[in-house]
């Protein structure tokens, strides 16, 4: 919070002067001239008057409230503090929210892979991308976030740990003919590619390397290539 000043009465946060009311929107004060800001504060959803950098960190703490719970999405909040304990007991300090979300998604996705839940472990994949984001880490969320195009592509389906072959045959782990693209993501891509001053021709040679990598270690029916054909084909806004 650093030097915010807020003010939960109807005073001005700048000169400190008493207001007939509580301004119910941005105002001028009447005293000193100053833009005066009103925000909830997610401390204690109080609404308060602030000055303009008061509001940009209010602002900034709902940003990174959200984040959070984008993040938090596929995770348990039991599980969640039951592995900080586990990490912080190992390392000896307390560990980020981050590294906490990194180590359960990447449990996660050897549970799923086991049970050939392929739609969860692209879910996993899919929070790990966004998590990686809310970390600034845009390359690397870049790459994940073609992953999940690529297992798209793929049609990954749920099979919950049944093992009969003749099941396989009705319901393959994978089926292409099942495959779609989540708009989303593919705006996603867009803005990172553009934030990233990525080509096209660099964002199709990251899929194939991603795509291979992942068509090697799962046994993907679609091709890296077939799948970048249909994710350039199916880019919108571009
Ligand atoms: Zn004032």
């Amino acid at each position: 919070m650093g030097e915010m000043i807020v003010k939960t009465n109807p005073i001005c946060p700048y000169c400190s002067q008493a207001l007939d009311k509580m301004p119910g929107r941005k105002k001028k004060c009447p005293h000193c001239g100053n833009n005066m800001y009103v925000r909830t504060r997610p401390v204690d959803r109080q609404r308060v008057l602030v000055t303009e950098r008061g509001a940009q960190d209010i602002d900034a703490q709902w940003a990174t409230i959200g984040a959070k719970q984008q993040a938090m999405r596929f995770v348990d909040e039991t599980e969640f503090n039951k592995e900080k304990d586990a990490l912080s007991a190992r390392s000896g300090r307390e560990p980020s929210d981050f590294d906490v979300l990194w180590t359960l998604h990447d449990k996660h996705l050897i549970e799923h892979a086991k049970m050939n839940n392929w739609g969860l472990y692209r879910n996993t994949r899919l929070a790990m991308a966004e998590l990686l984001v809310t970390d600034g880490k845009r390359r690397q969320a870049l790459d994940i976030y073609l992953e999940v195009v690529y297992l798209d592509a793929n049609g990954p389906s749920n099979i919950g740990g049944a093992t009969n072959p003749d099941l396989f045959k009705e319901l393959p782990p994978f089926n292409p003919e099942s495959a779609f693209m989540a708009p989303g993501i593919l705006a996603e891509i867009n803005m990172l590619a553009e934030e990233l001053n990525l080509p096209d021709a660099e964002l199709c040679g990251a899929f194939l390397a991603v795509g291979q990598r992942a068509c090697k270690n799962l046994k993907l029916p679609a091709s890296p290539e077939e799948g970048c054909r249909r994710f350039m084909g199916e880019r919108v806004g571009k």
